[in-house]
């Protein structure tokens, strides 16, 4: 690994996260690419997407109207809300989650569908990797420290600390070995909840990869869902896609940039995301299960770079926990890449890693 301090020097233009265009429509934008910015999974969806030149035309030729890209990019919001609503939340009674959350302590268990099975597999094996840094089987724990809620909240003063004996009793039913998966049946112990809200994101990149693979007019694209983000083909000019990696002390600016070619999944998770400060202690919402408590491995983010959206988004979250030692021999035990930001700012990353990202501030 290499270690760097951190130090600021240039302005990035043109960043993904500092587009011009807002609103929930597409904006055709003079570059030829259509930019648009959009909530889904309760964060922000930014996407630029280029579309094939033969399209570009048609488009034009098309004059007024819905063009190819702007039908594009509502595609994607409705992957992204589809993949919610019917497969992810647990709050939404319309989701399979929700559904799986309801069975729980039934001996019949719960029928799952082979997307949630390859989902739950996949988990575990993330799960197993990092001795449990990684559990989707805290939903009790994370309810009940409730940051998600709290950490946009404008009365945060009256935010009441979980105490000890509670996080310890949702503590006790949490495991992810307790998660019993035979054949397509899933069999919930009764204190048990799961909460997929670490590979989410993840996921639903995966989904948008697959969407634009479907689309022959789709040239190249950048879509970010919160903190992770998707790149994908070629843009008209050939210029690399360059991904901001933020700076957990001043969350306006970035540490620095990843310069990538075709597909990639970057996910970050950050301490500075969601939120409570309590008499000056920062209380965020990335768990360590083997305390109940938020993690507290000395870093402040970690972002990782892997091919697979579910992985970047699951790993970044295992990291956090960890620390950069064990967290870096996670993520390369997965062939991924990532970079480590610590307290202090020191900024340190894995080995291969070094080929992309390129340290300087970057204004966002
Ligand atoms: P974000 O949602 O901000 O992108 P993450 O991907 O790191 O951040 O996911 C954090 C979410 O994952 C939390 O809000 C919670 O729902 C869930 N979670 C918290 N701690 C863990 C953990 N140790 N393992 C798995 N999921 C977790
Ligand atoms: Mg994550």
């Amino acid at each position: 690994m290499k270690k760097y301090r951190k130090f600021y020097v240039i302005f990035l233009s043109g960043m993904l996260l500092c587009l011009g265009g807002c609103g929930r429509k597409a904006d055709r934008m003079g570059d030829s690419a259509v930019h648009s910015m959009d909530t889904a999974m309760g964060t922000m969806v930014q996407q630029t997407i280029y579309l094939q030149d033969t399209q570009e035309k048609a488009d034009q030729a098309d004059g007024e109207g819905q063009s190819q890209s702007g039908a594009v990019t509502d595609d994607v919001m409705e992957v992204i809300r589809r993949l919610e609503e019917e497969l992810l939340s647990w709050r939404l009674e319309t989701s399979e989650v929700y559904a799986i959350n309801e069975s729980a302590g039934d001996p019949e268990g719960i029928l799952v569908s082979p997307q949630m099975k390859q989902l739950l597999t996949r988990c575990r094996e993330v799960s197993e990797a990092s001795s449990g840094a990684f559990d989707i089987t805290m939903g009790r724990v994370v309810r009940l420290w409730n940051l998600d809620a709290w950490a946009g909240a404008d009365n945060q003063l009256d935010y009441r600390l979980p105490g000890e004996e509670e996080i310890l009793s949702c503590l006790s039913g949490t495991g992810y070995e307790k998660l019993d998966l035979q054949e397509n049946r899933l069999y919930l112990p009764s204190d048990l909840q799961l909460d997929l809200g670490a590979v989410g994101k993840g996921i639903a990149l995966d989904e948008i990869q697959e969407t634009f693979s479907q689309k022959q007019e789709v040239a190249g694209a950048i879509v970010s869902v919160g903190g992770s983000v998707l790149t994908y083909g070629t843009k008209p000019d050939g210029t690399s896609w360059r991904v901001a990696v933020t700076d957990p002390q001043n969350t306006a600016a970035g540490i620095g940039y990843l310069e990538l070619s075709g597909q990639w999944c970057v996910s970050t998770s950050g301490t500075y995301e969601r939120f409570v400060e309590v008499n000056g202690v920062r209380y965020h919402h990335i768990i360590d299960p083997s305390t109940g408590h938020p993690a507290d491995s000395g870093l402040d983010s970690v972002t990782v770079l892997t091919k697979d959206g579910f992985l970047s988004d699951a790993l970044s979250t295992a990291c956090l926990v960890l620390g950069k030692e064990e967290g870096g021999r996670l993520a390369q035990a997965f062939q991924a890449e990532a970079i480590f930001v610590d307290h202090e700012g020191n900024v340190t990353m894995t080995e291969g890693m070094g080929q992309y990202f390129h340290l300087s501030k970057v204004e966002k």
